[in-house]
């Protein structure tokens, strides 16, 4: 076989319910379609007793093998499993998270008739490998070098496990950039701003499925520049989805006496019919959510009305409008100096968070003009055509500043949290602080390192502690510590301590106390990944064998059955040879429906053997040729 060169580098939008993938080709970004035609790909890996499926074919399982269709695991990237999040997540999936070493979320499925557990990274690399494989089949040509988008509001273990997750799937991650920036640049091209001298002020009001951000942006000149951003990682269209399901499920209490909850298919067909019910009622002002044997064979029917989804929501649509006005306050900007509110993501299609936010921008128009589910992708595909130096001169030139969602410092005595990068600083950076001893003759100090804006470190989140060592000893006050912190241009720290005092070049990275993945892990969840792939393959080309075997059989027999002029044309004896063949092996089909690849290539040479030298003799006798079958191999 030959091998495939190696094609551009891609863009990837990352989503908790639907991943788009895009490239930069004929001087625009073009969104690729998958196997099934849809510009989106469902963020669904289902595992069964005979095969991985990943995209829509797994999302089209969901209601039959609810247990094993794993989905949202963007939700749980990069926390811990006792994130109470996590947590409140876990009592509305269908399928089984449990707690795994250093408190990582683990997903418990059966595959194969085996206990199999598996980590998000793992299940997202999953997706992000159908997403490679999407663009390679597109472009005929192997991809490797990808950009991957990420919520803005994602912290520095969240941004590490996706990078790790494009690792496993064995892509070379060139950049993690953040969503809402990635459709500024879908935007920004689209509007010709970077061709323009003019300064624009753009707010990005980016609403998901499982994840909200707002980022506030100047661009002139080819300068995008992120002034502010907020957001929360944890908000979305899933969100308003498990209103509506809570609710239903104590309606059917309510009528029936029952708690649905207890049952993960129901739930999980509970959850379809919200979420459709849901997107419905962006259009109609009334739609019906109607399950037939939904729990105990009871059929469950709802009408509900915009109204009612708007009161079940109010609360999280009022959580959006306050962290837009968060983001204006971080950018020192005034609501009325914004140019363009532009709406991102699927969940801005809902009427009443578009009239709220319009209403808070004082009735300004809101801007529609991009694709709220393909926008991210795109700009994603621009950015990696400008790091591989493969975009035209307009996008050469487009210069993208980013900033930190969260301030990082370390632990103080007393709880206190000493800054050393502020949130909103432009990345990539790199920071230093100095330190002294607090206790006389200290040989080492203990650095924890902290995310988040209160003032006492235990109300913020802790990224990770190190030792600082053989330091001379001294009176308290007089031996010198420097911490650096550096942030690359993918979001992520790394942390290095040194003692000047001894003249100790002591540097030290970060330890992970997050569970974030070891390489030596990531090695091997990349082995396990090849492996799925190879199992993935043999089941591929079994179900082809399978379905070359049945061609063959059935079409034998429906000629046997249906052309008169076939079956005329053949002694009484090959015929009866044939029907019996045919029986034999439609019998054995039947009977072994898991047979392997190799059983199948026997059974199809053995059915084979024995009609097609009667096929061809009767065709001999006619003085012309037989048609020949397609062979598999
Ligand atoms: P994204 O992550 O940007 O692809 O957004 C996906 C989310 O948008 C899912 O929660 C969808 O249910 C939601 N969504 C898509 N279309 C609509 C619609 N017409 N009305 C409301 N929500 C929608």
């Amino acid at each position: 076989m030959a091998r495939r060169s190696q094609g551009p580098a891609i863009g990837i939008d990352l989503g908790t319910t639907y991943s788009c993938v895009a490239v930069w080709r004929h001087d625009r970004a073009e969104i690729i379609p998958n196997d099934q035609g849809n510009r989106t790909t469902p963020s669904y890996v289902a595992f069964s007793e005979t095969e991985r499926l990943i995209g829509g074919s797994a999302k089209n399982l969901v209601a039959m093998n609810p247990t094993n269709t794993i989905f949202d695991a963007k939700r749980l990237i990069g926390r811990r499993f006792s994130d109470p999040l996590v947590q409140s997540d876990k009592e509305l999936w269908p399928f089984k998270v449990i707690a795994g070493p250093d408190d990582k979320p683990m997903i418990v499925v059966n595959y194969k008739g085996e206990e199999k557990k598996f980590v998000a990274e793992e299940i997202s690399s999953m997706v992000l490998t159908k997403m490679k494989e999407t663009a390679e089949a597109f472009l005929g040509l192997t991809v490797k070098n990808v950009v991957i988008t990420v919520p803005a509001y994602f912290n520095d273990s969240q941004r590490q496990a996706t990078k790790d997750a494009g690792t496993i799937s064995g892509l070379n991650v060139l950049r993690i950039i953040v969503e809402p920036t990635a459709a500024a640049i879908a935007y920004g091209l689209d509007k010709k701003f970077s061709s323009s001298n003019e300064k624009k002020n753009v707010l990005i009001f980016d609403l998901g499925g499982g994840t909200f951000d707002v980022s506030l942006l100047t661009m002139e000149n080819s300068v995008f520049k992120v002034k502010a951003i907020a957001g929360d990682t944890h908000l979305g269209g899933e969100d308003f989805d498990n209103r509506i399901v809570n609710h239903c499920a104590q309606e059917f209490k309510r009528r029936h006496k029952r708690d649905i909850r207890m049952d993960p298919r129901a739930l999980r067909r509970l959850r379809t019919s919200c979420e459709r019910a849901k997107k419905n009622l962006s259009s109609a002002s009334e739609t019906t959510i109607g399950i037939d044997c939904l729990y105990d064979g009871i059929d469950f029917d709802y009408k509900i009305t915009r109204a009612k989804f708007e009161e079940l929501n109010m609360d999280l649509f009022y959580k959006c409008i306050k962290h837009v006005k968060d983001c204006l306050e971080d950018a020192q900007m005034e609501k009325e100096s914004m140019d363009d509110v532009v709406l991102v993501g699927g969940s801005t299609r809902i009427p009443k968070v578009q009239q709220m936010l319009q209403d808070f921008f004082n009735g300004k128009e809101l801007c529609k003009s991009i694709h709220p589910d393909e926008a991210i992708a795109s700009g994603a595909a621009i950015q990696a055509a400008i790091l591989t130096g493969q975009g035209n001169a307009e996008v050469q030139d487009i210069l993208l500043c980013e900033v930190t969602p969260l301030s990082l410092g370390v632990h103080m005595e007393g709880d206190v949290m000493s800054v050393i990068i502020p949130r909103n600083t432009a990345i990539p950076t790199k920071k230093e602080s100095r330190f002294v001893t607090c206790s006389d003759n200290q040989t080492s100090v203990a650095i924890q390192v902290f995310e988040g804006e209160r003032a006492r470190t235990t109300d913020n989140n802790l990224l990770g502690k190190f030792e600082l060592s053989g330091i001379p000893p001294a009176p308290r006050g007089v031996a010198k510590i420097t911490i650096c912190f550096d942030i690359d241009a993918n979001g992520i720290l790394n942390v290095s301590a040194e003692d000047l005092t001894g003249g100790n070049k002591n540097n030290m990275t970060i330890i992970n106390d997050k569970g974030r993945l070891s390489t030596e892990e990531i090695e091997r969840m990349l082995r396990e990944a090849e492996f799925f792939k190879a199992e993935d393959e043999q089941h591929r080309r079994k179900a082809e064998v399978k379905n070359a075997l049945e061609t063959y059989v059935y079409d034998m027999k429906s000629k046997m059955e249906n052309d008169m002029n076939f079956c005329l044309k053949l002694t009484y004896s090959d015929k009866k040879k044939v029907e019996v063949a045919i029986e034999l092996a439609t019998d054995w089909l039947e009977s072994n429906q898991l047979a392997g690849e190799d059983e199948l290539k026997d059974k199809k040479k053995q059915v084979e053997s024995i009609c097609d030298p009667i096929i061809a003799k009767m065709y001999e006798s006619q003085g012309s040729t037989a048609p020949k079958i397609d062979e598999v191999e």
